[in-house]
């Protein structure tokens, strides 16, 4: 077998075996496929695409590249959650406490931050003591107990896609349904949950920036999970503004703190039970939608997945006091409001550049090394469809002083919102649900 033939192959769009996708791919891993190589395959693939079968064989070939996590031993049918990336999403933080409160358990792997996307594991860290490193067993023995965990990815999940992907990021070789499709799929089945709930983001500042193309990646997500015995369940969901209000790290646990208590933004809130519903209907296919949601409704009501929080916070070392009274969460020491300069409607927040905004004040990374602020951020008081006055608040920085970059993320923030004469509905925010 040759690389170049290989290559070749591809680039008259013929089928290639899981023996070349393997000598290629695996080959590229172990450094006897050159990187030059490897940029003119995946540009192949970007242009000619991949027939599902393709697609099948390379998400195992990932999967097999590095270590499985086993979960065998937490008995039940095991659910996790996916997003494919978004500016504001605490979602993981309040899916969790209701799905566990519900009883099916939820182990869960996040990530961190990086640019203008927040990571899950930094929001956690505004909470003092809060661990997210735990061993392979921790993790388990913690989820046993509680019912969920959540941590930093563990073991060496996915080797061939952590190289393939800082390759793809530098070749524009990014963009391709079956290259995303295998990539995320990969790290979701090496961790052997039964049930998965995908948000695909569609939007201007999304992988997809089209409904047709979000159902295509939606639609075969759910085909590698079923041809993998799992049972997956995509939502479709708008990424026309960032999610909820709030967008930074402590900033992001109230507004998950508050959701939990039912007192979230209302289209937030109601993404969180279309996304919960659909895990527990995962775990009981004989639920219906409507059954689903009320046993949202009531977790969320009777303070059940708001004490799985604390529960989840004290299993992992944090200090609950902080979730009882979030006052004591990192605040930053002083607030800013942005300012409408016109009158008009608000046609779109660009997600973006909002997270960009909240990255220069602080509360993202640029580089892997750099601190971030917990107490700043920023919250977003106006939405998509609002009419707005001049002088109106339209959203309010959370800043540290100190900070030499404020004044251009405010600069950056209120470029972000475009504001139009004429009335702009607002927007749904859940498109489509594909299952399988
Ligand atoms: N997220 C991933 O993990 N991989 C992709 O290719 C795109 C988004």
């Amino acid at each position: 077998m040759n690389i170049v033939d290989i290559i070749n192959k591809k680039r008259v769009n013929k089928k290639l075996t899981h023996e070349e996708l393997d000598y290629a791919f695996n080959g590229y891993l172990n450094g006897t496929v050159k990187d030059y190589q490897m940029s003119s395959l995946l540009m192949a693939i970007c242009i000619n695409g991949m027939t599902d079968e393709e697609t099948f064989d390379l998400t195992d070939i990932f999967i097999k590249s590095g270590d499985v996590l086993d979960l065998s031993s937490i008995p039940g049918v095991k659910v996790d959650k996916h997003s494919t990336g978004g500016v504001g999403d605490k979602v993981t933080l309040i899916i969790g406490p209701i799905v566990s409160s519900c009883g099916v358990p939820v182990p869960k792997m996040s990530g961190r931050g990086l640019g203008h996307t927040g990571g899950t594991i930094d929001k956690l860290e505004a909470i003092k003591g809060f661990s997210t490193e735990l061993t392979s067993e921790q993790f388990v023995k913690a989820v046993n107990k509680v019912g969920l965990a959540i941590v930093g990815q563990t073991g060496n999940l996915v080797p061939a896609d952590k190289k393939m992907y800082a390759l793809r990021d530098v070749t524009a070789t990014v963009d391709s349904i079956p290259l995303i499709a295998a990539s995320i799929m990969s790290k979701k089945l090496a961790v052997c949950n039964k049930g998965l709930v995908l948000d695909v983001k569609v939007g201007s500042g999304a992988f997809m920036k089209t409904v047709e193309d979000a159902r295509k990646l939606a639609s075969l997500m759910v085909k590698i999970g079923a041809q993998a015995g799992r049972k997956v369940a995509a939502v479709l969901t708008n990424m026309d503004e960032p999610l909820g209000e709030m967008v930074g790290n402590a900033c992001e646990i109230i507004e998950a703190i508050d959701t939990l208590h039912y007192k979230g933004p209302e289209s937030f809130t109601n993404l969180i039970k279309e996304l919960c519903s659909e895990a527990l209907m995962l775990e009981n296919p004989k639920l219906t939608k409507e059954e689903a949601v009320n046993k949202v409704i009531e977790v969320l009501k009777n303070g059940k997945a708001f004490e799985k929080l604390i529960e989840m916070v004290e299993s992992q070392g944090g200090d609950s006091s902080m979730i009882k009274d979030y006052s004591k969460l990192p605040h930053s020491a002083k607030t800013v409001e942005l300012k409408a300069d016109k009158a008009g409607y608000i046609s779109q927040i660009q997600c973006e550049e909002v997270g960009l905004s909240a990255m220069m004040l602080g509360a993202g990374r640029e580089t892997k090394e750099d601190k971030i602020d917990m107490g700043v951020g920023l919250k977003l008081v106006k939405h998509v469809g609002d009419q707005v006055k001049v002088g109106d608040v339209i959203a309010e920085l959370y800043i540290n002083p100190e900070r030499k970059d404020n004044e251009k993320a405010m600069e950056r923030l209120r470029a972000a919102i475009n504001i139009v004469p004429e009335k702009v509905e607002a927007r749904k925010l859940i498109l489509d649900i594909v299952r399988s």
